[in-house]
């Protein structure tokens, strides 16, 4: 079923979220799915469909890079249905644009999963939930001594006969790999070839070996100071005299963008501000890393595969296993925003681009999307003020609460 043609609409009466301040009385005027006027002085035609935000936020819909599913879904489940129930609960947290993320699994589950995210991306419409950019393949090429909660069995090192499969159509958008594995530069320059963001994670590598894959095209870190080296890991790996690893080579380096999960259950205040005021909001971006517990009640639950993957348990906070550790975040971006403007010194327009332009602009789709600009995607969400999403509209379109 085609999407029918959209009315006009305005949404006025509330402060406008811009990347670097806010504008009170503000109005979006969105037509045939793009923003076409936004500011103070907004003329409302005359069919427009007129909402009232209330004297709320008006906010650019949020883009989440690194995510593996919510609402009881999983993208690696592999299935259409699957696909869209997470992207729908994700939209109502505020997530208009989404990379749904692979984790370590048999070559046939990524492929599987890849086919479901393409078919999910190729019938979307803006009611299935939030819009399909690409996919982030993340796992499975993973460290052996930095795996986390993923399976295990999943991890290998990268092989180009398999990925080149993956890589074919362009639906992958962020290739993650660590940096130490065999095959990696390979890895990355295929991946570069693609035009993806190239993201190290799950590794320990150290500061020769972030340089390496620095030349080869890799940009980016997943979740910092989670499943990474440091130099007390990298003694642990190499001995004496002690190294640089990930997190001196993204601080250190201007060109390299990272991502926190700031759902205040993964890193304390200071070290969301620490990052927050190393990198700046232009560098660092705010992701769920959520799993399928979200909106879902406190209990055990697999991640990735509903068939085969591991098990964790969420305490409606957070997902973690018992005696282990933290496996991910079960709360959305929304939340996120939230605990960033709350308990760190970035302002509101700061926590709202790290959730929204800065990662548009990593992942190369700023032209569309990530801002309140004319003429780009009308993904516009009105927030209560403390937050909270009120509604979500992609490309113009009201994701329904049903
Ligand atoms: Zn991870
Ligand atoms: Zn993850």
């Amino acid at each position: 079923m085609k999407t029918p043609p959209v009315p006009p609409l305005i949404i006025q009466n509330g402060t406008l979220i811009l990347p670097d301040t806010l504008i009170e009385g503000g109005a979006v005027l969105c037509e045939r799915g793009k923003i076409t006027a936004i500011g103070k002085q907004v003329a409302t035609p005359k069919n427009a469909v007129v909402i009232d935000a209330k004297g709320g936020y008006i906010s650019p819909g949020f883009i989440d890079i690194h995510v593996h599913g919510g609402a009881g879904a999983d993208f690696m489940d592999a299935t259409v249905p699957a696909v869209r129930t997470a992207i729908k609960a994700h939209a109502l947290h505020g997530t208009t644009t989404i990379f749904p993320t692979t984790t370590t699994g048999a070559p046939v589950q990524i492929m599987a999963m890849l086919s479901a995210c393409r078919e999910a991306k190729r019938t979307w419409e803006a009611a299935h939930g939030s819009r399909i950019a690409g996919v982030h393949l993340y796992g499975p090429y993973f460290a052996a001594d930095k795996v986390g909660c993923h399976s295990r069995t999943g991890r290998r090192a990268p092989n180009a006969v398999e990925y080149e499969r993956w890589f074919r159509d362009d639906l992958v958008r962020i290739a993650t790999c660590a940096a130490e594995l065999p095959g990696a530069e390979e890895f990355y320059q295929t991946a570069r070839k693609h035009r993806c963001l190239i993201t190290c994670g799950h590794s320990n590598a150290n500061w020769a070996e972030m340089e390496r894959a620095f030349k080869a095209g890799m940009r980016h870190v997943d979740h910092f100071w989670c499943a990474m080296s440091s130099v007390a890991s990298l003694r642990t790996r190499f001995g004496t005299p002690m190294q640089a690893g990930m997190e001196q080579y993204v601080l250190a380096t201007a060109e390299m963008s990272t991502e926190v999960i700031a759902d205040g259950m993964h890193l304390s205040p200071e070290l969301l501000d620490f990052a927050f005021r190393m990198k700046g909001a232009e560098k660092l971006c705010l992701v769920t890393d959520c799993n399928r517990a979200l909106d879902m009640p406190p209990g055990r639950y697999r991640f990735g595969s509903d068939d085969d993957g591991p098990f964790f348990e969420s305490d409606g906070n957070v997902g973690f296993v018992p005696g282990q550790g933290l496996a991910s975040s079960v709360v959305g971006l929304d939340h996120m925003v939230h605990h960033m403007k709350k308990s760190t010194s970035a302002t509101l327009p700061d926590a709202v681009r790290m959730a929204s332009l800065t990662p548009a602009e990593r992942t190369g789709i700023a032209k569309t999307c990530g801002s309140l600009e004319k003429g780009k995607q009308a993904d516009v969400l009105i927030l209560n003020r403390r937050l909270n999403v009120q509604h979500a509209f992609i490309g113009g379109v009201e994701v329904p609460r049903d």
